[in-house]
């Protein structure tokens, strides 16, 4: 392989094949860490072919890329009709629990007393102790989504806490172009006809539809499902998951903010044959219906989706199809590609922006280091691989819990045999009420979802042995609620603090 170190070139061409949210963080995120001097990065996006223009929710890493370009919120979230998010909550996927619902928080530092409250009601309960184990009990972030507050504190209050944001997909595009042309990234608005390699199978070259001819030395294949330069071009494969994750389609339909009051949550709400994101923005309400068109054709899905919207038929649906899995290998001589080319999981932990920025770290990583060689890519594959692997055994766990028995689409899920080993023996030892933290541990579980999530997930779905004993309120329990209770005084309301 072609040797790419930073000395022996005087100015290197980036080229990125795409606009949309992966290929305008991608070339922001380069632009940062690549010196303007040795290093030009080119961005070709067709606005015929638009963006997919779904994907409102986020994890704390889009909080780190903004803090990385030195963006203050005041500034982008206007911009985005963009909203704060202090977790997910999950609601009817299970019968098991009293409320059919619990809340998935960003774990921050201020949790790590209430989280080792949680554990250990985890592990009592399995014994057999009738203790509170749903995390909605133990978590400050869930507190302020239930009472409409925000991750800001009020002035004069320290709390750190983790959180993430909700934002209208297109409108972020929009501005992550803008800032990205004003810090010299060239953009060209052209579709890509023809992709050239050289000999050694390197890509050299994309010609447009407009008869320009685009060089590069390297390039990020941002173009969406339909992979030209990874997938089609150096035709690397792909690993499927739909064995794991049946859904396949989603239908999205905006709907009216009916008030002011808006939690900082996106609710998860599993329905005949799928689930429903709900996701607060400043105007507007982002949802949609994630199903499986083995079990309900599309009408349908979009059908129930306007019944419990209210949504009248005048509202446009926007109808997608979801390729599920991963490029069997990220980068490939000098193609990385990032975002949907790279592969999708599904939306339900919005994971992935946050697999777009996890990846450009691992390959800035990689790129600053300029060797570039074969094990530099294996690593960096590795890496990737287990990072898209590691985010479906979660997800799948999601679908493997459930307990409901009103359709076939769930029994299937919660029978769906075609599970990681991993997530077997996890899973395994769980029921058998044993601390799976060790197993989380030796099977290399906790690169993406800390030990604490797991809790969250399986106990969350209420999955213990039934028990009789009457439940007495422990003193440290009542202690914890208190603390958590005063904290959520020193947060403002959400709305508040989406006033800039
Ligand atoms: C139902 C659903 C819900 C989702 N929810 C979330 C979520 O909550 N959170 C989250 O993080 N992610 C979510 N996602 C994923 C999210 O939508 C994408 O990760 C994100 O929008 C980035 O997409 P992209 O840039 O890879 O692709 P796209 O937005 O499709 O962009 C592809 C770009 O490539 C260009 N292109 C393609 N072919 C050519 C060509 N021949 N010549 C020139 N240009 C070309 C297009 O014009 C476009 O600019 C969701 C996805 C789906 C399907």
């Amino acid at each position: 392989m072609q040797s790419y170190s930073m000395n022996n070139i005087k100015r290197r061409r980036i080229v990125v094949l795409g606009g949309g949210s992966a290929g305008w963080i991608a070339a922001n995120y380069l632009r940062h860490h690549l010196p303007i001097d040795h290093f030009e990065i080119t961005l070709i996006e067709s606005k015929e072919i638009g963006i997919i223009g779904v994907g409102e929710g986020s994890t704390p890493h889009l909080k780190q890329f903004f803090n990385m370009l030195d963006i203050d919120e005041s500034e982008w979230m206007p911009r985005c009709s963009a909203t704060y998010k202090t977790g997910i909550s999950f609601i009817n996927w299970t019968r098991h629990t009293k409320t059919n619902r619990y809340f998935h928080p960003f774990p921050s530092p201020i949790d790590q007393q209430t989280a080792s409250v949680f554990l250990l009601h985890c592990l009592q309960r399995h014994r057999g102790e009738n203790l509170p184990i749903n995390p909605d009990e133990f978590f400050l972030s869930m507190k302020l989504a239930e009472q409409g507050l925000s991750p800001k504190t009020k002035p004069g209050q320290q709390v750190i806490l983790n959180y993430a944001y909700h934002f209208d997909s297109s409108k972020l595009g929009t501005f992550l172009s803008e800032i990205g042309v004003d810090k010299g990234i060239h953009a060209i608005d052209a579709k890509v006809v023809e992709v050239i390699s050289n000999p050694n199978g390197n890509v050299t070259t994309l010609l447009l539809d407009t008869n320009q001819v685009v060089a590069g030395d390297f390039f990020i294949d941002a173009s969406g499902f339909s992979a030209l330069l990874l997938q089609k071009h150096l035709a690397v494969g792909f690993d499927s998951f739909t064995d794991n994750l049946m859904a396949d389609r989603a239908v999205a339909i905006p709907s009216p903010l009916e008030n002011d009051f808006c939690k900082a949550e996106t609710q998860a709400t599993a329905l005949s044959n799928g689930w429903m994101w709900r996701i607060p923005l400043t105007n507007r309400w982002g949802n949609g219906y994630v199903f499986s068109s083995d079990f309900i054709d599309s009408n349908d899905a979009e059908k129930e989706l306007r019944a419990i919207l209210h949504s009248p038929d005048s509202t446009p649906a926007k109808h997608l199809k979801m390729k599920v899995g991963q490029a069997k290998q990220h980068w490939k001589n000098n193609v990385i590609a990032i975002g949907l080319s790279q592969g999708f999981i599904e939306p339900l932990e919005a994971t992935a922006l946050h697999l777009v920025l996890d990846s450009l770290g691992a390959f800035i990583h990689f790129y600053k280091g300029g060797k570039f060689s074969p094990d530099d890519v294996q690593k960096y594959n590795n890496h990737v691989t287990e990072r898209y692997n590691g985010i479906r055994d979660y997800i799948v766990a999601h679908y493997k819990m459930n307990t409901r028995a009103d359709s076939e689409y769930w029994l299937a899920n919660s029978q769906n045999q075609n599970i990681s080993d991993r997530l077997r023996y996890l899973l395994d030892t769980w029921h058998k009420g044993k601390d799976i933290t060790p197993v989380l541990q030796e099977s290399n579980m906790l690169s993406h979802h800390p030990a604490v999530s797991w809790y969250c997930l399986l106990s969350g779905y209420g999955a213990y042995q039934a028990t009789e004993k009457v439940y007495k309120t422990p003193t440290q329990f009542t202690q914890m609620q208190r603390f958590i209770g005063n904290f959520t005084a020193k947060f403002k309301t959400h709305k508040e603090s989406l006033i800039f």
